[in-house]
């Protein structure tokens, strides 16, 4: 039996049914020069009442390590780090 799966708007539809998990698609927020790689997606597993995450996959000297945070942690970093630099 075939599974449907329901697709946030945001989903871009590809391996949902097979990772169990809607993936935005990437944003880059690092370009040539910058001293780390970052990129940022929204995810969230496919199961009733899952929490929006949002996915940062930070790359430094070769190495990615892969954070996830709550919606509302990346909305207070998002304030901080505006907070931050612009002191
Ligand atoms: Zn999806």
């Amino acid at each position: 039996m075939i599974k449907l799966v329901s697709h946030p708007e945001w989903c871009r539809r590809v391996d949902c049914g097979s990772t169990a998990a809607h993936r935005s698609a990437t944003i880059r927020v690092s370009g040539p020069g910058d001293l780390l790689g970052i990129d940022a997606m929204l995810m969230q597993l496919d199961v009733p009442s899952a929490p929006r995450l949002v996915r940062l996959e930070v790359t430094d000297d070769g190495a990615t390590t892969t954070y996830l945070m709550p919606e509302d942690q990346a909305r207070s970093l998002h304030r901080a780090l505006g907070d931050l630099v612009a002191s």
